[in-house]
């Protein structure tokens, strides 16, 4: 049975810096994913403290936070069967020196902290992430 999801997706400064923006939008197709909407903005560091509300009792929240907002970001709406958990294959783990062969976080990642990719881990979070992004 087919389990049609969105989730939501972002090409982090890190890897917007380098131009892997296309080569990473290629990485989604190939592996089937629709890129159902997307834009390039860059977004306030207060923006980026709503958006990473989760992780404000973090260590890492503050630096998350400058960086996620120093510089564009491409962000995605994706949509696959399973596309919440086969977005998460996709990128890896978190730490782009654990990640598996082939995963974008192995392929870009510079760093657990410049990991190159966002993906939403839940389908509820990525209802609520879409929406941040895409209110409109
Ligand atoms: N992060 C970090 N240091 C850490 C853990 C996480 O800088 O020790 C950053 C990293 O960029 C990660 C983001 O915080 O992508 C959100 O962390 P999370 O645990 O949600 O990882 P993800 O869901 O992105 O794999
Ligand atoms: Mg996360």
């Amino acid at each position: 049975m087919s389990n049609i999801q969105k989730t939501l997706s972002i090409i982090k400064p890190d890897a917007v810096e380098r131009n892997l923006s296309e080569e990473i939008k290629n990485e989604f197709k190939i592996n089937n994913f629709n890129i159902l909407k997307e834009k390039k903005v860059k977004i306030t560091k207060s923006e980026a403290e709503k958006f990473y509300q989760v992780h404000q009792t973090k260590p890492f929240y503050n630096d998350l936070c400058d960086y996620l907002s120093s510089g564009p970001i491409v962000v995605m709406i994706l949509e696959k069967d399973d596309a919440v958990l086969e977005n998460r294959k996709l990128m890896g783990a978190t730490d782009p020196k654990k990640a598996e062969e082939g995963t974008l976080r192995k392929k870009f990642g510079i760093s657990i902290d410049k990991n190159s990719v966002h993906g939403s881990d839940s389908i509820e979070n990525a209802k609520q992430e879409i929406e941040f992004f895409f209110k409109d």
